[in-house]
């Protein structure tokens, strides 16, 4: 249940209904608007809330149910945009942000040479997987701690800020000590111990959809960490699986504009594990920034049939410089800029 305050509401009124809030046992969630104040209801109580009594309250406008089962993700409980602070831009605003990088970190100089390559060409921030979720035992399952000392090296060298998976519970800290954005894996979205790991460091989180999860699964996921008082988290559509066999999974179009009427978190796309082969990804990230997504990453690597994972879907510098620049002309065309 959400409590809309009157435009006119004073501070004493609202402070009244923050107090029955939490006489009735819930955890009150302000939300200051540009025009109103919101009061969402959060937890669970054994009081039945009862809508007039807040109905009758000073101040009170109207009260509403919400049937969503998340809440603090929920833009009924939080109508204006949340922007995530990215390398001096709002991931969220006008600007879309662009993640580039390779899937995996493959050695110290590659990362660096990445690392300067795609910030000339306009990206926002580096991406590389150091711990990496394999299907196989027998595949390269990542660099682990040293691949995170090479990415803070390519930070230092060019400034981009650093993207990267965390798996394991209890290596939060340690890769929060690196990172400047924790990523949830598709494989891990619904890892709820992670989850809520990842709230707690109060770390920027980029968390992706599960290839076999709902949107309303998604949300909930972005629920356990919002739950943690983190709210720095950005959601990434990055395809989901169907019966196709001519990509490597579905992108599924419909998630941005949805995603962005459900939550007022920013919501991101993922072109490359999205559609799976490299000559598609431009088309799937320009139709991604037409829906509205508020950023891409992207898997680019200098010559992707060398590369240790995902080469198929890697672009080499000239797709993503082709990339950007088809995408700078979609934003535009749709009020934004890249
Ligand atoms: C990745 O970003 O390289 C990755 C493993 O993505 P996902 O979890 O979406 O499969
Ligand atoms: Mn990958």
């Amino acid at each position: 249940m959400i409590v809309v305050m009157k435009k006119s509401a004073s501070a004493h009124e609202i402070s009244e209904v923050i107090t029955q809030v939490k006489e009735d046992g819930y955890t009150p969630h302000t939300s200051e608007g540009d025009e109103r104040t919101i009061i969402g209801l959060v937890g669970e109580s054994p009081t039945p809330l009862r809508e007039e009594n807040y109905n009758s309250m000073d101040g009170v406008e109207k009260v509403v149910r919400v049937s969503a089962p998340y809440k603090l993700t929920s833009r009924d409980f939080h109508p204006n945009d949340t922007y995530v602070a990215l390398n001096g831009s709002q991931v969220g605003a006008s600007k879309i942000a662009v993640i580039a990088g390779p899937c995996a970190v493959e050695s110290r100089e590659s990362i660096i040479e990445i690392a300067c390559a795609v910030k000339e060409m306009g990206a926002t921030a580096l991406r590389g997987g150091a711990f990496k979720p394999r299907t196989s035992p027998y595949s390269f399952q990542g660099y682990g701690e040293k691949g995170l000392q090479w990415l803070a090296e390519a930070r230092e060298i060019t400034g981009l800020p650093i993207i990267t998976e965390v798996m394991d519970p209890a290596l939060v800290p340690m890769v929060a000590s690196y990172a400047d954005v924790l990523q949830i894996g598709a494989r891990n979205m619904q890892n709820f111990v992670l989850l809520s790991e990842v709230g707690k460091s109060q770390h920027t989180v980029l968390l992706k959809r599960g290839m076999a999860n709902t949107m309303e699964d998604l949300l909930m996921s972005a629920e356990y960490i919002l739950a943690q008082g983190n709210s720095r988290v950005m959601i990434c559509e990055r395809g989901i699986r169907t019966f196709e066999k001519y990509t490597r999974n579905t992108f599924d179009i419909n998630a941005i504009p949805v995603l962005k009427a459900r939550t007022h978190l920013p919501v991101i796309a993922d072109p490359s594990h999205a559609v799976g082969y490299s000559e598609f990804v431009e088309a799937i990230a320009r139709s991604a920034v037409a829906a509205g997504a508020d950023g891409l990453i992207v898997e680019v690597h200098p010559t992707p049939s060398k590369a240790m994972s995902d080469g198929r879907q890697s672009l080499d510098y000239k797709g993503f410089a082709k990339m950007m620049e088809s995408v700078k002309r979609i934003a535009e065309a749709v009020g934004r800029t890249a």
